[in-house]
Order: structure tokens, then C-alpha cells, then sequence
């Protein structure tokens, strides 16, 4: 019996970063019986297109809310302002009480070489915020935790860091070949409002289609057809039970 309770919360930046980055993964857990929580740090209101801030977030909360709904799971959004979040004492508090709230026995969150700025600073939040989850000082009207949520971090867009250079190796890679990969296009694709975006940010004509692409390359690195691939926090402060990768030991693949 693991010392863990199987509550999987995921907090990212934007409505689709969970979608985009862990589904496959979070799918197989969800097949497991975890309660899964997809939380997004901003409201992801410059990700509109032909829509104004506000509208776009209305249209954002519905696809992810939809999204979630496609795997069972709850989606959170922390209404911070898209591309204007800044790490501070209240987004901390908040994050605290939701992984307290929700009993989070292991969290993924960005990895902090992250391409992105709001990924980077949503990773920083999320170490600092799960670090302290067990301490009864924290202003946070939730009751501290038995133990610190094992914490991980998922993929950036690409295997580079922010000036190109390469990551470090990821510490496992998730074979979600076949359903999953299917589970994971399910619930991209309420994510409409992305594609236009990403043909104007990215100057990508298929964001849906880029995506699986990027699945085929990550799963032809380790033999399969489609993959996610994520490190585990294991410096100082963290428990390091092997838990995902115990859990999901069928779909563990390794370079
Ligand atoms: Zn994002």
C-alpha cells in the first residue's frame, strides 16, 4: 500500500497545457481509478483570436471544462492573467489550499527548463507551494497534509531548453500508443479556439496534427508509437517513491 493517496493533481499554466503535454498519461491513470484534477494557473485570455480577452476566456472555460469531463476529471482555473502572472505570496496560498483540498498524493506540473515564461513561473509556484503543503503556518484555510505530494514534471514543446540547447534526459518515458493517444486527441479537441491561435503564434496550420507528430517522435525514441516522457522532483525536500512508474510499470519505456 503506497504511502500516497492516488489523487493525481496537475497544474499548469494554460486551459490546454495538460491536455497537450500529460493526457495520455493521465488517461491510464484515470483507467486505474486515480481522481484526477486538471488545474490551470491563468484563464488563457491572450489565446484568443477574432474574440476579445474576456469572451476568450468564457470560450477557454468551457473547452478544458469539457476536456477534463472526457477523462472524469475536475478542471480548476486559478484565473490569473494570461502572459501577466507573477509569482507571489497569494497565488502560493491558493495553490497550496488546492493541493490540500484535493488530498494530492502526486502532482505534475511544468519542468523549469520550459520554453515558456508562465510554465517556468507556474513551475516555481507549484515547488514552492507543494514544499510546504504539510506545514500548519501556511495561511491557507485547508488542513496541512499528512505528507508532501510526490511532484514531476512533464515536457516542454520540444526536447531544447529556452536558448535550444537540449534537456537533460527524461527520467521515463509514458507509451501511450493506441487508446490512450486516442483519449489524448478526445480532449485536445475541445480545445477549438488552439488551432487559429497556433496558426498565428507558432505559425503551426494543424495544432491538433502537431501534436500527435510530436507524440510519434517522443514514442520512435523508445520503440513505440506514441509517448510522453517526464522527470521526478528528486532534490532535497521530496519523498522519492518511484510511484508513477510503478503504477503505470506496463507503459514505462526507457532510451
Ligand atoms: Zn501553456
Amino acid at each position: 500500500m503506497s504511502r500516497f493517496p492516488k489523487n493525481l493533481l496537475i497544474i499548469q499554466a494554460h486551459p490546454d497545457d495538460a491536455e497537450a503535454w500529460s493526457s495520455g498519461t493521465l488517461s491510464l491513470l484515470a483507467d486505474r481509478g486515480w481522481n484526477i484534477t486538471i488545474a490551470a494557473i491563468t484563464s488563457g485570455g491572450m489565446g484568443g483570436i477574432g474574440m476579445n480577452e474576456s469572451e476568450t476566456v468564457a470560450v477557454r472555460l468551457q473547452e478544458a471544462t469539457a476536456a477534463a469531463a472526457v477523462i472524469g476529471a475536475e478542471y480548476h482555473c486559478f484565473g490569473r492573467r494570461d502572459g501577466y502572472f507573477f509569482d507571489d505570496e497569494d497565488i502560493r496560498t491558493e495553490v497550496v489550499s488546492l493541493i490540500r483540498q484535493v488530498n494530492a498524493g502526486v502532482i505534475i506540473t511544468h519542468a523549469p527548463f520550459d520554453y515558456h515564461q508562465d510554465h517556468r513561473t507556474t513551475c516555481q509556484v507549484v515547488d514552492a507551494a507543494a514544499m510546504v503543503a504539510t506545514l500548519p503556518n501556511v495561511p491557507s484555510d485547508k488542513a496541512p497534509l499528512d505528507i508532501t505530494p510526490l511532484l514531476y514534471h512533464g515536457m516542454p514543446m520540444s526536447l531544447s531548453d529556452p536558448l535550444g540547447s537540449a534537456v537533460p534526459e527524461p527520467h521515463f518515458f509514458v507509451d501511450i500508443s493506441g487508446k490512450p493517444m486516442d483519449k489524448k486527441m478526445e480532449m485536445l479537441s475541445h480545445h477549438k479556439s488552439q488551432q487559429e491561435l497556433m496558426r498565428v503564434m507558432h505559425k503551426m496550420d494543424d495544432f491538433f496534427g502537431e501534436m500527435r507528430k510530436f507524440n510519434d517522435k517522443l514514442g520512435a525514441m523508445v520503440g513505440t508509437e506514441d509517448a510522453e516522457c517526464y522527470w521526478q522532483h528528486l532534490g532535497g525536500g521530496y519523498q522519492k517513491d518511484p510511484l508513477l512508474q510503478e503504477e503505470l510499470k506496463a507503459y514505462i519505456r526507457h532510451r
